[in-house]
């Protein structure tokens, strides 16, 4: 085997000036502070909140049996199970560990964890807006990433990590 040499780094005078600081976080966090309750037995642990481009991406953690009550997407949604496993009421399948999800703009649904999964953990990245609506399909609320952010900035303030704690994660 020929033995692979590695060029040299791009030295950092190379690097565009005023590039944004990239992200780079452990995988699930075990300090229960960093998770955000967001609904009933739900939490998200944030991971790049986008208020340039309005989206935000975060692990989603469930525990069963979980709600996330109906509400529309008006721009895509990516997911990627990362353990147990949930399902929309809307449809007929189940999204488990390992499986990509991809959710159109317009596809409206209720997110559940049943009784027999412990707990859910699913990376999600969604876009625009979750727009709330109730069993008429009138809107009753909304979800977005200014929301996220206030939302985590307040539970880190009570939690003793302190209200700045969610800046590294907003670009
Ligand atoms: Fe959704």
């Amino acid at each position: 085997m020929e033995k692979v040499v590695f060029p040299k780094p791009v030295p950092a005078e190379r690097q565009p000036p005023g590039l944004t600081p990239e992200i780079v976080l452990p995988g699930i966090p075990e300090d229960e502070r960093v998770w955000v309750p967001v609904y009933p037995g739900a939490w998200i642990r944030p991971l790049l909140l986008n208020k340039t481009h309005g989206y935000w991406t975060s692990l989603l953690r469930v525990r069963a049996a979980g709600v996330v009550s109906c509400h529309r997407h008006p721009a895509p949604v990516h997911g990627l199970v990362l353990k147990g496993s949930w399902r929309y009421l809307e449809h007929d399948w189940v999204a488990r560990e390992g499986d990509y999800v991809f959710e159109p703009p317009g596809e409206t649904h209720t997110l559940v964890v049943d009784e027999d999964v412990e707990e859910m953990i699913t990376w999600f990245l969604v876009s625009g807006s979750m727009i709330y609506m109730d069993e008429q399909g009138r809107t009753t609320g909304f979800t977005d990433v200014f929301d996220r952010i206030e939302i985590c900035r307040k539970h880190y303030a009570s939690v003793g990590l302190g209200a700045d704690y969610v800046d590294q994660f907003i670009r």
